[in-house]
């Protein structure tokens, strides 16, 4: 690691010890010589820009420049994040995440102490780049030494900084270097990370001026860092992909690691060759970085990496987002606020819902199988494992009895969704592929039944225990002559939980 340097800090904010690099220590200097890095080897280019606990809903309020541009000229998504007891919204977890492209119960990292983490297995995506395309020059640079030490970012770069934790020192000094890299020399993938953010949040709360001052100063820093992009002397030659994400929200006065919206606020930005200008789709994860990363780098992922992210410019085509623009207020559950559009009962063209044996009453929204979001569908009640609903995608159908029975009802909560009908002529066997989460307990039901050309639906598969978000397939054979099949999911409960189906697919 050639001519890496940083400062030693003095100040009465700097509380982490000094932080090794691998390099030479050298006094503290007003401006510290850039690292050098080999010469790059790709015209497809990509900084990756972390600022820590930026909580999107204030950016709007902030002038935010750099960040508006981007929104302007790209693509932005916004999404909530899982809770405990999957992870909490803390910075350790959040990091892994965007780096690695898979969710908390595959990398392992659930709060700050990163126990548990596989980085050996889902590493992150710098060190992946390095695995795959070791000719790739690739630059890190963190002051959350945390991200270096364990692992999290540094990995697979060729050069890196890594200062302590004085944000408003070593953001700057960042901002300097990573300048210094992109203007006069050739790095093909970056990823650049500023915390200042979260720091004045913890201090300042989220909606205070103070905030919004600290998201104005790290926008100056990324618009230093486009614009060194812009000077180099090869850019008319090159494609850059600019990408901003966060790792977590804050509460209103400052604070995260627990389960509000508001700290499970998270964005993905991205501008950049193939990204659509002006697009703010419903259906992103911060999962989306890593998979963004290699996309615009020209990198196919193996299936054998477990990535649960993809392109950002990929978008959700299973036949419940088309709902999306009928989805209504709420109606009885007046803890979800009044604009946020979450529900429907009319289920998608060729599916339907069949509620003939279902209790009446309860809660509106959710008698019988209904179709909604995580925005929407999470706020009902916090902490019931709704949060870790990592793998559903924009709308998804849900049959939830125990927020149903939250209001006064009769009988018992028994809903079928039924898909359309599938081609399965000449074919041996059909496998029905979909995304779920199963919260189980005793009393309630949850079946898939499979009925060929209209006969009596048998059962395929069954659920008595939880599925905390997972894939599934359940194949059946089609039997000789059969030429279509439908497949129900049955869910029947009293004031149990809940089913939740997503990404339908026939395979
Ligand atoms: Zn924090």
């Amino acid at each position: 690691m050639p001519g890496i340097s940083r400062r030693t800090l003095l100040t009465a904010g700097a509380a982490t010890a000094a932080v090794a690099v691998g390099g030479t220590l050298t006094a503290p200097a007003a401006r510290a010589a850039a690292p050098t890095l080999p010469n790059g080897i790709s015209k497809d280019k990509v900084l990756a820009v972390g600022m820590d606990g930026l909580r999107h809903d204030r950016i709007g309020a902030a002038k935010a420049p750099a960040l508006k541009s981007l929104m302007a000229n790209g693509t932005y998504g916004t999404s909530l994040l899982y809770a405990n007891p999957m992870a909490a919204t803390s910075s350790g977890p959040g990091w892994s995440t965007v780096s690695t492209g898979v969710w908390p119960d595959k990398h392992g990292v659930k709060d700050n102490t990163f126990a548990g983490k596989n980085y050996a297995r889902y590493p992150g995506f710098l060190a992946r780049l390095k695995q795959v395309r070791p000719g790739l020059s690739l630059f890190a640079a963190v002051d959350w030494p945390e991200l270096d030490t364990h692992g999290t970012v540094t990995p697979g770069a060729d050069a890196k900084l890594v200062y302590n934790n004085d944000y408003a020192v070593n953001d700057k000094l960042i901002t300097e270097q990573t300048e210094d890299v992109l203007r006069n020399q050739n790095p093909d993938a970056l990823f650049v990370y500023f915390g200042q953010t979260d720091e004045i949040g913890h201090n300042n709360g989220a909606t205070s001026r103070k905030y919004l001052d600290a998201i104005d100063v790290q926008d100056g820093y990324l618009g230093r860092l486009l614009a060194a992009i812009k000077a180099r002397p090869t850019y008319g030659t090159e494609r850059w992909t600019v990408i901003v994400t966060t790792d977590h929200g804050h509460t209103d006065g400052g604070g995260h690691g627990g389960s509000s919206i508001e700290e499970r606020r998270t964005f993905v930005l991205a501008q950049g060759p193939g990204i659509a200008a002006g697009v703010r789709p419903a259906d992103t994860r911060p999962v989306d970085v890593a998979a963004t990363v290699f996309h615009q780098l020209g990198i196919v992922p193996e299936a054998s990496w477990g990535l649960d992210g993809r392109p950002i410019q990929q978008r959700s085509t299973d036949p419940f987002d088309s709902l999306r623009s009928s989805l209504s207020p709420r109606v009885d559950e007046t803890g979800i606020p009044a604009d946020v559009l979450g529900f429907t009962h009319t289920a998608p063209s060729g599916w339907s819902v069949v509620n003939d044996s279902m209790g009446t009453g309860g809660v509106t929204e959710w008698r019988g199988w209904s179709f909604t979001t995580d925005e929407f569908w999470s706020r009902t009640q916090p902490e019931q494992y709704r949060e870790l609903n990592v793998r559903a995608r924009g709308v998804f159908a849900v049959a939830d009895s125990d927020e149903w029975a939250d209001k006064s009802f009769s009988g018992r909560y028994d809903s079928t969704l039924v898909t359309p009908a599938y081609d399965v002529g000449g074919r041996a066997a059909v496998t029905l592929a979909f995304t779920t989460l199963y919260r189980h307990e005793g009393g309630q039901t949850a079946e898939i039944l499979a009925s060929f050309d209209g006969g009596t639906p048998a059962v395929a598969k069954s659920y008595t225990s939880d599925v905390i978000s997972r894939p599934q397939s359940v194949t059946v054979d089609v039997p000789a002559g059969a030429s279509s099949v439908n497949f129900r999911f049955r869910y029947t409960g009293s004031n149990d939980w809940y089913w939740v189906i997503d990404g339908v697919e026939i395979r």
